[in-house]
């Protein structure tokens, strides 16, 4: 039974993941090297249970548990000592990805189980960077991690099928969707997400439609919450572009060639809702949605 858990990185993921895992009961490390980010971290952990409360979907006495639940800590090899199931969410990158399972797989206990919350680098290559790659694994949280049900669970090509029965029963604690699939590029989520974002870029590129009409097109017509340039300035452009390329370069095939438009917005620093412009503009606290000049 999985009780004690260590979360690396203390980003986006990292605090969404530690506040799940804290609410549902189990005893978290929560991990970065940076010291200001775990402060940030439990800051909006603390504002996201308030949140709950705000909304009646959770007690006081819940906040309280949760928040005792975590602790933290900037060093990952000390983070790692007692972990049963250790889930990085660090920065996608896959040199930094490599060096921190290398590092874990020394510190963590045996048969300690290794996640990583990646969105595309692959779980067969990060597993292969450890002597216990049977015990590797996806474990793909979707963002905002406390409001998103699904969790896709990515098996690498030497995972233990017990390993995966542990996280899908884990998933299922957490209140959680799970969805198991293969270690292929993008997996499933961002093999068929990716291209349609790319898509959305490639008719506004093209003069096909302006940036109002292709997401309204998406929300009234598919019934998808978000438009998909709206989501993607959500997910960040450079993530967007980071995922196409490694479609494009683990199937070899031209369909998933990033758009011209989305490298150029990309290189000129117009990456989405975290640098204040992509197809939109963000103003801070601001909810109406205005279209960026370039676009209008
Ligand atoms: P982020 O940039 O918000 O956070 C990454 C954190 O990792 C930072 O706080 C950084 O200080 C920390 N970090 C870097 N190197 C470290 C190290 N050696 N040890 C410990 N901590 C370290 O990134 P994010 O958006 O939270 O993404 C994290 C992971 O989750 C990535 O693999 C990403 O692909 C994946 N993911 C992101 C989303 C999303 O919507 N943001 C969704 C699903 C999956």
């Amino acid at each position: 039974m999985v009780q004690t858990i260590s979360v690396i990185g203390a980003g986006t993921m990292g605090n969404g993941i530690a506040h799940v895992f804290a609410q549902s009961g189990y005893k978290v490390t929560l991990i970065d090297v940076s010291a200001a980010q775990l402060e940030k971290a439990l800051q909006t952990i603390t504002k996201n249970f308030d949140r709950q409360i705000a909304k009646g979907s959770i007690t006081e006495d819940v906040k309280t548990n949760a928040l005792a639940n975590i602790t933290t800590i900037t060093d990952v090899a000390a983070g790692v000592q007692q972990a049963q199931l250790v889930v990085e969410a660090a920065t996608e990158n896959v040199e930094l990805k490599l060096k921190i399972f290398r590092q874990v797989d020394e510190a963590a206990p045996a048969g300690c189980i290794l996640a990583t919350n990646t969105s595309s680098i692959s779980i067969t290559k990060i597993a292969a960077a450890t002597k216990r790659p049977e015990l590797v694994i996806g474990m793909h949280f979707m963002n905002p991690v406390p409001v998103m049900k699904l969790v896709e669970i990515i098996n690498g090509y030497a995972t233990k099928k017990e390993v995966t029965d542990t996280i899908v029963e884990l998933s299922k604690h957490l209140g959680k969707v799970p969805c198991v699939v293969n270690d292929y590029p993008g997996f499933i989520a961002n093999r068929i997400l990716m291209p349609m974002i790319n898509e959305a870029i490639y008719s506004l590129y093209e003069g096909v439609a302006g940036v109002e009409s292709i997401d309204t097109v998406m929300k009234l017509g598919m019934a998808h919450p978000m438009g998909s340039l709206q989501l993607a300035d959500f997910i960040g452009l450079d993530v967007c572009l980071a995922i196409l390329k490694v479609l494009h370069d683990g199937f070899g095939n031209p369909k998933y060639a990033p758009c011209p438009l989305l490298v150029n917005m990309v290189t000129a620093g117009k990456l989405g809702v975290k640098a204040g412009e992509g197809f939109y503009v963000y103003t801070a606290g601001s909810k109406e949605l205005v279209v960026s000049e370039r676009f209008r």
